[in-house]
């Protein structure tokens, strides 16, 4: 058995892009400090939006190839975090992307949100025993915004936690696990409100052709409710970088960027977090989401 890094987080996400922009900044951060960073994506994206006009032959209503190019440009986003340590939940192309919610694509056998969470579960419990992370990431029950992948992968990172600490649960999954904290993302209402505020006074100079709102923005919670923020700017170039390689699916922009609906958002460095599982470092913002472990 190979050395485990003194160090270990998890994160738990829907499609590939959804960690560099939610969380890019901190898998780069702490990849550089050394601790073992482990990405789990649930699907592939396939039922994404293709931005690019030239590749839009990959989307799903035509060749349907955009899961595979998505494999791809996570590998690339994976490269400019230095993450090496990226997963499909059940191999690649085990659970199919869902679509967003109320579409048809939400019935389609096999799609995530059609795969019962006592079912996908167990691939994510094989990973955290075997990776040990003290530290698991994922959205909030709501996955940040209602896509059903969202939600359906919030649901199997809690699920996975509490089976992966269970003694009794299948022992061919490896060694009971018990994770010490769980974060969910989330966006202080007041920080990105005074985003969308530089974003309309930077004006006509934005490439965009709108502004979304702070409704627009997955996980946004009032203040008082985030408990950790990790400051990532040192690795903001890298976050726009890994951002810039999901390129059927997110337009950069300096400190900008839009996904499909071609809405400028702010892009931030400081990314943030709440504490649902596990005890809190400091009473006040923690700055590392491994606070008060003593690791
Ligand atoms: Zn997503």
């Amino acid at each position: 058995m190979t050395e485990l890094p003194a160090r270990r987080l998890l994160l738990v996400h829907a499609h590939p892009d959804d960690e560099s922009i939610g969380n890019g900044a901190t898998m780069a951060k702490y990849a550089a400090e050394g601790a073992g960073v482990t990405l789990v994506t649930c699907t592939l994206g396939e039922e994404g939006e293709v931005i690019p006009p030239e590749l839009a032959h990959i989307g799903p209503d035509r060749d349907d190839t955009l899961g595979q190019h998505r494999v791809g440009e996570l590998a690339d986003a994976m490269r400019e975090l230095g993450v090496t340590d990226h997963r499909f939940l059940g191999g690649p192309g085990r659970f199919r992307d869902s679509g967003m919610m109320g579409v048809e694509q939400n019935e389609r056998p096999g799609c995530l949100w059609q795969t019962p969470v006592d079912e996908a579960a167990p691939y994510l419990v094989e990973i955290l025993r075997e990776v040990r992370p003290q530290v698991v990431v994922t959205y909030d029950p709501n996955g940040g915004y209602g896509h059903p992948d969202h939600i359906r992968a919030h649901q199997i990172a809690m699920r996975g936690v509490e089976l992966a600490a269970d003694v009794e649960y299948r022992h061919d999954l490896g060694g009971a696990h018990e994770v010490a904290k769980v974060y969910w993302n989330c966006m202080p209402r007041s920080f990105i409100e005074e985003g969308f505020e530089r974003l309309r006074q930077a004006g006509k100079e934005i490439p965009f052709p709108g502004i979304a709102s702070a409704d627009d923005v997955p996980g946004v919670v009032p203040d008082s409710e985030v408990t950790a923020a990790v400051d990532g700017a040192d690795y903001a170039e890298h976050k726009a970088a890994a951002m810039r390689a999901h390129v059927t699916q997110i337009a950069v922009d300096g400190p900008f960027f839009a996904l499909s609906n071609d809405l400028g958002q702010p892009l931030p460095a400081l990314e943030f977090y709440k504490l649902v599982r596990g005890k809190r470092g400091s009473e006040a913002l923690e700055d590392d989401l491994f606070a008060g472990l003593g690791v």
